[in-house]
């Protein structure tokens, strides 16, 4: 399927109302997994500006348990698109996570760097619990191993932008979540 109105998407692959179901069922599956932990020690939800806030906003008002949010900024080193694994906190947490159930909100899994650093560095502040919900995680070779547990839409190995996700800070207010053409980029 394609925009009419945006010549730079070559293909839509999930529309919002796609994007808003399996949404809703990630919600009713962290409610469930969640229901019986989540009043004691609270959840926290984190997600990682920019790609990540709109999936998060949409997600915990998929949850029907209390949920906190927080956000965390990182900058990734690496040579043009391609991420290292070397990552700088721009902007770090306001809320102590010490034994508080923790669910990372994230656009996109590509090569798994970015997450596995942000797993290790969570984890060395000894949460009660840590899980991760990626909206979009891509078939790619040699990704890094990510225990996701929510995982909105598998997807192909493109450049993807739209429901959170830019390429120069555009198309992140798509509502639909596209493959960018490659002239746009190259
Ligand atoms: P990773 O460390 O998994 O390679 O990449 C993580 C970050 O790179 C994502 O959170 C996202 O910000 C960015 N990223 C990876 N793939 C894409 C993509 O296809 N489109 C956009 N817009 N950003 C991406």
């Amino acid at each position: 399927m394609q925009d009419p109105n945006h010549e730079d998407i070559s293909e839509i692959l999930y529309t919002a109302d796609q994007i808003a179901l399996r949404v809703d069922e990630m919600g009713q599956q962290i409610t469930e997994d969640y229901y019986d932990r989540a009043f004691e020690e609270g959840i926290v939800m984190i997600s990682i500006l920019r790609g990540g806030a709109i999936f998060m906003a949409d997600l915990a008002r998929a949850v029907k348990l209390p949920v906190e949010m927080d956000y965390m900024a990182v900058s990734s080193y690496g040579s043009g698109a391609h991420t290292s694994g070397v990552v700088r906190i721009l902007k770090d947490l306001s809320t102590t996570i010490e034994g508080r159930h923790v669910i990372i909100a994230e656009d996109i899994i590509d090569t798994g760097l970015t997450l596995k650093y942000l797993l290790k560095n969570l984890n060395s502040r000894k949460p009660a619990s840590l899980s991760i919900a990626t909206m979009l995680k891509k078939q790619v070779p040699n990704q890094a191993e990510v225990p996701c547990d929510y995982v909105g839409f598998e997807c192909p190995n493109e450049f993807i932008v739209g429901y959170g996700l830019d390429y120069a800070e555009r198309y992140r207010n798509l509502p639909y979540i596209g493959i960018l053409k490659s002239e746009v980029y190259q």
